[in-house]
């Protein structure tokens, strides 16, 4: 497939237009100049397609989210924290089965394909349908089941050791789509005993790790006063970044934090929507960033969110930084595409991913600048950040494959995925409601 006479943002984060992008097999063949006519490149052969009024990119990675948290979108909304999970998530996730995440997770990958989304690192539980839903759709993803439990608990005993047992199986037939990752929900979910033994685990295993880290200032400061430490000294002493490690959110963390993080080598993702909406605070990315250590963006779950949009994720997450530091010159066009693409990628392991250049995986996402409120376009990769979201995608390519075009999706029965959503709902309302 040949991307035709189309903008891209280069190496040095400059856009150039009237470029010819060249996909064969799984990979990216050609990148260069546009030097023939629409005509001329179709009588070539093969499809070729009108770029013009478009922009390329590296398809974006969302390196944190709860897919089938689609099922929990806008149910219970104007609540605190706590009331919205231990009255609302809570118990409605208690109820599902693995044939429910199969089509929460399908419905969430559907969403993020249409908006450009090509891999994304997830954590939740009865991951087995979740892995059921990526392998069907096309989607890449790096999978693992939020490990909570006391001193008491033996690693091997848990249904959280089957589940991973058996998808790092399964994930062996994915073609390497598929990534297992080992996953502690968060600090204070834990007993630092089965901390330890997860962090024995993921080394033996040579699992990656994902991990909530220092998300609201309660649970900051109490494993303060708990441990004498901060969540991300605890954690590092217990061993938990000695394998490569994706860390959401890190709002509060402070001091030599900066440093343990940047040595062992923890990319930490950022959530914008979700922190503003729990009214969790904000990190300060920037010193993420002039620290050393590697930033990316994730959703984090549609319940707090509300939706999967890595685009408009990404120019939040630009202008909340421009605003806490006022400073316009945060981030450049190149580093947030960096941030939302090849920085994922890299965390989740993915050498050959990320970078739209010769060579690399053909994911790619295509974004439809003829609309209105792009007009006039003086540069088409300044306009992605500031300007666009997920409803100006029209293309969505993994591994060199079409899985969104227009509207419709080449893998996923969409009809049939909303139908068993709203099934879901239903059936699960009523048994809230019935106290059964
Ligand atoms: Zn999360």
């Amino acid at each position: 497939m040949l991307f035709h006479d189309i903008a891209l943002i280069d190496k040095e984060g400059k856009t150039r237009e009237h470029m010819n992008v060249r996909v064969s097999g799984a990979h990216i063949e050609k990148v260069e100049a546009c030097g023939n006519s629409l005509e001329e490149a179709r009588a070539g052969g093969g499809e070729v397609y009108d770029g013009r009024g478009k922009l390329i990119i590296p398809g974006l990675v969302n390196n944190h989210s709860h897919v089938p948290m689609t099922l929990t979108r806008g149910y219970g909304e104007d609540l605190t924290l706590y009331d919205w999970l231990f009255k609302r998530i809570f118990p409605f996730e208690a109820l599902l089965t693995e044939e429910d995440m199969y089509w929460g997770a399908l419905l969430g990958i559907a969403e993020m394909l249409s908006g450009g989304t090509v891999s994304f690192t997830d954590m939740y539980m009865r991951i087995q349908g979740i892995f059921r839903a990526v392998m069907e759709s096309g989607i890449k993803a790096s999978l693992s089941n939020g490990l909570t439990g006391d001193a008491q608990t033996r690693l091997e005993e848990t249904a959280w050791f089957r589940e991973t047992e058996t998808l790092i199986k399964d994930a062996k037939t994915s073609g390497g789509r598929v990534i297992p990752n080992a996953s502690l929900h968060a600090q204070y979910t834990s007993a630092p005993e089965l901390v330890s033994q997860l962090s024995d685990y993921a080394r033996d295993r040579q699992l990656r790790m994902h991990v909530h880290l220092s998300e609201t200032a309660g649970e900051h400061q109490e494993c303060k006063e708990n441990y004498g430490k901060t969540p991300s000294r605890y954690l590092a002493d217990l061993g938990l970044f000695d394998v490569p490690t994706t860390a959401a959110h890190a709002i509060f963390i402070e001091g030599e934090d900066y440093d343990i993080l940047r040595d062992k080598g923890v990319t930490l993702s950022h959530q914008p929507s979700s922190n503003l909406k729990i009214g969790s605070g904000l990190p300060d990315v920037k010193s993420w960033r002039d620290h050393g250590i590697r930033v990316t963006f994730g959703t984090d779950g549609a319940g707090s969110n509300n939706n999967l949009d890595m685009i408009e994720e990404v120019t939040l997450g630009s202008f909340l930084a421009k605003g806490m530091h006022r400073d316009p010159l945060l981030f450049s066009t190149g580093e947030l595409l960096t941030f939302a693409s090849r920085n994922g990628a890299l965390a989740q392991g993915r050498e050959d991913a990320g970078l739209l250049e010769e060579g690399y995986r053909a994911d790619l996402a295509v974004i439809d600048m003829n609309g209105l409120k792009f007009q006039p376009i003086y540069d088409y990769g300044t306009s992605l950040f500031t300007n666009a979201n997920a409803s100006d995608v029209v293309l969505t390519m993994v591994d060199g494959k079409v899985l969104y075009r227009d509207g419709d999706f080449t893998t996923i029965d969409i009809e049939k995925v909303i139908s068993n959503v709203y099934r879901i709902r239903d059936e699960k309302l009523a048994t809230l409601a019935s106290g059964s």
